[in-house]
């Protein structure tokens, strides 16, 4: 461990696809051609509707603290967001937080739920931060390897094999960084599964309106009540809507874990920007804001058709995951030579000016990930040197 740093930061490192969009910036600051197709961030400007409710706030004094758990209009606009989507079923405005992102959100949930030593089991690849977060719990991350031939999930049997006694589960769908999407039927198993054992359930819910099946992905809140009662349900605005800037996610949990993940984020945040949660508001309580969603899911989806056929046409022998959601594809290259993630990444940023993220980053470094949430110009020149790049690789 270094030196003069707590044992709470003994397994930190930086988020590594933070780290390698400050490259590509980098390097382009100081004049070299890099595409950057690492950072997973909507390349969209926020939609004028949630924009200008932002402005006004401020301009209207809503600059002082906020209610900590989250301005009741958040709450609200939320809960009945969140209802729609589902059906119509009930949500509790109560039973939301409102935090400085969604990662803030996870943090919450990982704190209050989890603590020394006990279990949290996470599907790989997972997100970067997942494990990093819940070891700042002093929990115990163990990674449950997804199966290639089911888009890189994980089934209950593989639970149950490699994580018996776990305390937790971080489930992410659509997934970053695969763009796999668990059907309904696996998210029911997956429940039952933790209901049974006793898991608590942390369902990471940020990508889902960007989904390419019919409707808003499968979601927990597509059950019924008795197989929520241990499950904290993460959203937010940053994706779909195009609002990373404005750092607003929210959890719907249990009422007394919703409860104490209010009393956690007074001694850390006091609540969330208060401006950016009238913005937010504005995002999820307007019919009119869902018709920007939709186009730019039409965009995403158009984009990561134009991935998809160029790999299938001029990588046949390069194998991905087919993405049904959120906004990555991810290709193995280890048949290319037998690379590493690493080392396709580390050679395309320097030879072709690509930044893309290893798979390293996400617990299975055969694999790379390539962000689509980038301009059509951007991601067909990228491609163009990504597949000469491996063609090179390959011979
Ligand atoms: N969950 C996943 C899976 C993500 O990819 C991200 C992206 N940063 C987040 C949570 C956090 O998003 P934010 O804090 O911007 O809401
Ligand atoms: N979630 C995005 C990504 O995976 C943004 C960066 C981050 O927060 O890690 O690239």
């Amino acid at each position: 461990m270094t030196q003069g740093l707590s044992p709470n930061l003994q397994h930190l490192e930086t988020s590594a696809t933070i780290a390698i969009s400050q490259e590509a910036k980098r390097r382009r600051a100081a004049g070299e051609d890099v595409i950057d197709l690492g950072a997973g961030e909507p390349d969209f400007p926020t939609p004028p509707i949630p924009a200008d409710a932002g402005i006004r706030a401020v301009k209207e004094g809503k600059t002082h603290y906020p209610a900590n758990e989250g301005i009741l209009e958040l709450r609200a606009a939320a809960a009945k967001h969140l209802s729609l989507l589902s059906g119509g079923r009930p949500v509790n405005a109560d039973h939301i937080v409102v935090s400085s992102g969604s990662k803030q959100s996870l943090f919450n949930a990982c704190f209050t739920l989890f603590g020394p030593g006990e279990v949290v089991a996470i599907p790989a690849p997972a997100w970067v931060s997942y494990p990093q977060i819940v070891h700042l719990a002093r929990a115990r991350p163990v990674l449950v390897s997804g199966d290639p031939e089911w888009s890189l999930k994980v089934s209950v049997k593989d639970l149950d094999r490699v994580v018996p006694g776990a305390q937790g589960l971080m489930l992410c769908s659509p997934c970053n960084p695969t763009g796999g999407v668990y059907t309904q039927g696996e998210i029911r198993a997956i429940a039952e599964w933790a209901r049974k054992r006793g898991v608590w359930v942390i369902a990471d819910e940020i990508y889902r309106r960007i989904h390419y099946g019919t409707g808003p992905a499968p979601s927990f809140l597509d059950l019924p009540d008795e197989l929520l009662e241990r499950v904290v349900v993460v959203y937010g605005v940053s994706k779909a809507y195009a609002m990373t800037g404005w750092r607003i996610g929210l959890a719907l949990a249990p009422g007394t874990i919703a409860r104490a993940m209010a009393a956690l984020q007074s001694h850390t945040t006091t609540g969330a920007n208060h401006p950016a949660q009238y913005a937010a508001a504005a995002a999820l309580g307007d019919e009119r804001v869902e018709h920007d969603v939709s186009r730019m899911v039409a965009e995403f989806r158009r984009r990561r058709d134009l991935v998809v056929s160029r790999f299938r046409q001029e990588l046949p022998g390069i194998e991905f995951v087919e993405p049904l959601g959120a906004f990555y594809f991810f290709f193995r290259v280890d048949s290319l030579g037998g690379t590493s993630g690493t080392e396709f990444c580390t050679r395309l940023i320097t030879q072709s000016g690509v930044a893309l993220v290893p798979g390293a980053a996400f617990g299975d470094d055969r694999y790379v990930r390539l962000s689509y949430a980038a301009a059509t110009d951007s991601i067909v020149q990228a491609l163009d040197r990504i597949v000469a790049f491996a063609k090179k690789l390959g011979d």
